[in-house]
């Protein structure tokens, strides 16, 4: 249930935030976007997500099991929370009168074979810049199914799909993994100030993938 990150929606002095009070503006996408979103952000907010824990729990497939009024409903975490879109004061499909009551993390084929990576500023007390959740399945060198799942660049965990679907039935190899790595990026829109995440991401995810397959 951690919130979005961003300094204009925690100083109450900012006049322009659509998260902190709807329809006011947005005072980060004119202003100093440093740590803000490169993927999936709206015209409405581009702050990024800033947990670890559920970027892991995403390349895990986590079931999150909630409970309100009217009974119990499952929701696996990918869709657990929500891109800003036009409603970014939501940042989750929890409803107001629902609780987690439960995660469960089902049996894995990636947990002899993966790495989280976290780039920040500081080597402690600091979000990420970005992060990577790197998991490979593999049959000796061949990769039979991977997980790739950035933090700090998107409104939620951003699922790289791309770099999954690329990785599918090819051997483990340093330069393919620098390859896959820029569909990690594809339909990446970068503000004034953190375009330096689109390279600083793909190549986080090219050291995850290869910590992750033993070659790093
Ligand atoms: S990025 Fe989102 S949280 Fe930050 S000022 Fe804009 S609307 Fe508010």
């Amino acid at each position: 249930m951690q919130r979005t990150r961003c300094p204009y929606f925690m100083d109450a002095s900012a006049l322009h935030c659509n998260k902190r009070a709807p329809g006011s503006g947005c005072g980060a996408i004119d202003g100093f976007n440093r740590s803000h979103a490169i993927l999936g952000a709206s015209d409405k907010c581009i702050a990024t997500h800033p947990s670890d824990m559920c970027v892991a729990l995403t390349a895990l497939d986590a079931v999150i099991h909630l409970r309100g009024p009217k009974g119990e409903r499952q929701i696996p975490i990918a869709e657990f929370h929500r891109l800003p879109g036009e409603t970014p004061q939501v940042d989750t499909n929890l409803q107001r009168d629902e609780l987690i009551v439960s995660i469960d993390l089902p049996a894995s084929p990636y947990a002899s074979h993966s790495h989280y990576l976290k780039v920040r500023d500081r080597a402690s007390y600091e979000f990420a810049l970005v992060s990577v959740a790197a998991a490979l399945e593999l049959e000796e060198h061949r990769i039979r199914s991977a997980r790739i799942v950035l933090g700090g660049v998107a409104h939620k965990p951003w699922l790289c799909k791309g770099v999954e679907e690329f990785l599918i039935g090819k051997t483990v190899d340093a330069s393919l993994f620098q390859e896959a790595s820029k569909a990690a990026v594809t339909g990446s829109k970068p503000c004034q100030y953190n375009a330096f995440k689109v390279e600083l991401a793909k190549r986080a995810v090219t050291r995850a993938l290869s910590i992750a397959g033993g070659i790093a």
